[in-house]
């Protein structure tokens, strides 16, 4: 590692981590492959919501043709139960049933896809075009079917956003276009979605803010705003991108790339200091430790005996030689009565 404080570049992924907590910065840039956010909706999966009207429209279609298939056989098992059932083919009757059961699971997949895919189409079709003003100065809530009605194009990009000054890079989920404008979207994984400021944290802001800036930066565009839809809705919100916000990008790589180095020295670093962030982390969830995972020399596992019998350990805990108050390690037994 070069001595520089800018000879290495970090990913916005880990620069958010880094906001989160220093151990989880540390991890995710030991972890560092891939910078793209996270793809939630491949085109095949059908319980996951799409983007696109388009896209919804062709999944439409599709799910509806085979529910339409699975109805018309079912009906055929119906017939051929009934007259079996009056010629008393009992074996008929049985395989008749067996293979209605068999339909109904299937059938019933592909009628929740066809209900959600076409709840989604009329959300797309009734959304108001809405969109932030440019010169928005605090946060707002904005809904993905009503920026696109405003004319914004979504564009996933395809090779990551790099600034060679910085090195910084990243690819956000997705770039709303319009004109000169530029927005960057994430999209946070919150399970339990209620709409509100107060699920986008510091660590998501510093990612909105990087990606505004790669954006400014690698295609010159105006990004007064950056937007965090919450979890698999299309709700979310757009939070102004100040001065304030591009200046913490500088100090926070600065900070984070010290850690880094302090980390390659093998000199330690810090818990947070409010543990109870701990609780929810992925890095810190215990797993039982595999028989494969203690015969392999490269891996350090602190495993910890849980009241099941079994051996348990997280990669925050294998790389900092600790147990991390997870949620799952304190119904586990794997803290001290009264961690
Ligand atoms: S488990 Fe705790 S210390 Fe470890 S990375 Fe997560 S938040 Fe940081």
């Amino acid at each position: 590692m070069n001595d520089s404080p800018k000879a290495f570049g970090i990913k916005v992924r880990t620069l958010g981590e880094f906001v989160f907590c220093q151990r989880a910065g540390i991890l995710s840039s030991l972890q560092e492959t891939n910078d793209t956010e996270r793809e939630y909706d491949q085109p095949n999966l059908d319980f996951l919501p799409q983007y696109s009207l388009a896209v919804v429209e062709e999944q439409l279609a599709i799910h509806l043709r085979r529910l339409g298939t699975r109805a018309t056989l079912a009906v055929l098992l119906l017939v051929v139960g009934g007259v079996s059932f009056w010629f008393s083919w009992k074996i008929a009757v049985v395989a008749a049933a067996v293979l209605l059961f068999v339909l109904s699971r299937s059938f019933n997949r592909e009628l929740r896809s066809v209900l959600t895919l076409a709840d989604t189409r009329r959300q797309a079709l009734q959304a108001e075009p809405v969109e932030p003003p440019s010169t928005l100065s605090s946060a707002v809530p904005v809904n993905w079917w009503s920026l696109l009605k405003s004319g914004f194009d979504s564009i996933r990009l395809q090779e990551s956003l790099r600034d060679e000054e910085t090195k910084l890079s990243g690819t956000p989920w997705r770039v709303l276009r319009k004109g000169s404008l530029r927005i960057p979207v994430i999209k946070l994984e919150t399970a339990n979605f209620e709409a509100g400021r107060f699920w986008v944290y510091p660590q998501h802001e510093i990612r909105l803010a990087a990606y505004a800036h790669l954006l400014a930066t690698c295609e010159g565009g105006e990004v007064p705003y950056a937007i965090a839809l919450f979890g698999d809705s299309f709700d979310g919100i757009a939070i102004p991108i100040s001065a304030e916000a591009m200046r913490a990008i500088e100090s926070q790589l600065d900070a984070a790339r010290e850690a880094i180095r302090r980390h390659a020295a093998s000199l330690p670093t810090d818990a947070p200091e409010n543990t109870n962030v701990c609780s929810g982390c992925p890095f810190g969830c215990p797993r039982a430790v595999t028989e494969a995972a203690r015969r392999d020399p490269s891996k350090k596992i602190h495993g910890v005996p849980a009241r099941d019998g079994r051996s348990y350990h997280s990669e925050c805990g294998d790389l900092f030689s600790w147990t991390p108050p997870h949620w799952l390690a304190k119904k586990k037994g794997l803290l001290p009565p009264n961690a």
